[in-house]
């Protein structure tokens, strides 16, 4: 309850579409992260106010807990009957689906009923039984969700599965915000979901912006800046959402193999890639398949960037984002270069 009257009192304080600068800025609290929006021009504040709604609508959509939405259908309705979805509920369950095999099931959103486990989508976070974890892990499956495309629905082949978009939606969300500001004609604008940024054109003064990676280790620093423009740059990390218990971190990203938040050394990863719901799904997958498993998707795929820090104080950059990542003057990570 505290929480949502906390995010009442929120939403009345960054309610509405500011001007400063010749740049317009909405903020807004929505899928379950603060969310920043700011674009340039005639056209920013009317492409903004139009975000806005955009976002506002696919939590709609999306939410796994707002009883109204198409998630909530989906899994309330798993062995019982198939469920007719929107267009972008059906996109979205479809790229997962194939993110899900890109990665060899690293990524996978039938990991729903694990992570609900573990208690991050419920009000209290608990650390469940090995033998929870065994029985929740046995209805991930991604062939057991069934999708159809002629007739947009969607299924799940047993009745306690479920599905989580948490690992995707904000970067599906980010790309149809940008579509939004393409067709208003914005040039200049960067929006930022959470750890999750993406960027039109360049900065008003026509350099590109600059975009800082968190540090892990600390919440006040930084380890670089990524000059770009027209793409994401979108990040997983194992301090973005985590609890402690008996002096132990359990972070929200969950190895798929083991039902347990990832142990393999990875404190974050940074994925840099113009296409924001690949980004999202990758930064995550990346995060779950490891720094070899993600150096070879990277080499394979061959369409984005990232930058993996671990928690032996290595930062591994990859070749092709080396000459836009300007690393930060005190940083104490040791620095490597991820190479075809
Ligand atoms: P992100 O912050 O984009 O890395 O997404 C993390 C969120 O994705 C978690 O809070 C879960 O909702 C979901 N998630 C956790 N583990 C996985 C996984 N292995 N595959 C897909 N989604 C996951
Ligand atoms: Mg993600």
């Amino acid at each position: 309850m505290r929480k949502y009257i906390l995010v009442i009192i929120i939403c009345i304080l960054f309610c509405g579409c500011q001007i400063k600068n010749d740049m317009a800025e909405i903020q807004m609290f929505a899928m379950d992260t603060f969310i920043d929006l700011k674009a340039q021009g005639e056209n920013g504040e009317k492409a903004l106010l139009e975000a806005e709604k955009e976002i506002n609508r696919l939590e709609k959509l999306f939410s796994p807990t707002i009883e109204q939405s198409e998630i909530f259908a989906i899994n309330q309705y798993a062995a019982k009957q198939t469920v007719t979805v929107s267009k972008d509920t059906f996109d979205l369950i479809e790229k997962a689906k194939e993110y899900c095999n890109i990665t060899e099931g690293a990524f996978d959103i039938t990991i729903a009923p694990v992570v609900k486990a573990w208690g991050f989508t419920e009000e209290v976070k608990r650390v469940p039984s090995d033998e929870e974890i065994q029985q929740k892990l046995q209805l991930v499956d991604n062939n057991k969700l069934h999708i159809d495309k002629q007739n947009s629905t969607v299924y799940l082949e047993n009745e306690n599965m479920s599905i989580d978009l948490g690992g995707i939606a904000k970067g599906y969300a980010s790309n149809k915000v940008n579509e939004i500001l393409k067709k208003n004609g914005v040039s200049s604008a960067v929006i930022s979901l959470g750890g999750n940024v993406s960027v039109t054109g360049k900065r008003p003064d026509g350099t590109k912006w600059r975009i800082a990676v968190q540090d892990p280790m600390n919440s006040e620093g930084y380890v670089g800046i990524l000059n770009v423009e027209d793409t994401s740059v979108i990040t997983s990390g194992v301090y973005q959402r985590f609890f402690e218990q008996n002096g132990k971190k359990y972070h929200h990203i969950i190895d798929t193999k083991t039902g347990k938040p990832t142990q393999n050394g990875l404190l974050s990863v940074t994925i840099v890639c113009d296409n924001g719901a690949m980004a999202d799904a990758l930064s995550t997958s990346v995060m779950v398949a490891g720094l070899q498993k993600g150096s070879e998707l990277w080499r394979k795929l061959d369409n984005f960037g990232m930058i993996v820090i671990t928690d032996s104080n290595e930062m591994y950059i990859s070749e092709d984002i080396e000459d836009i990542f300007e690393v930060s003057d005190d940083v104490e990570y040791t620095i490597h270069i991820i190479q075809k």
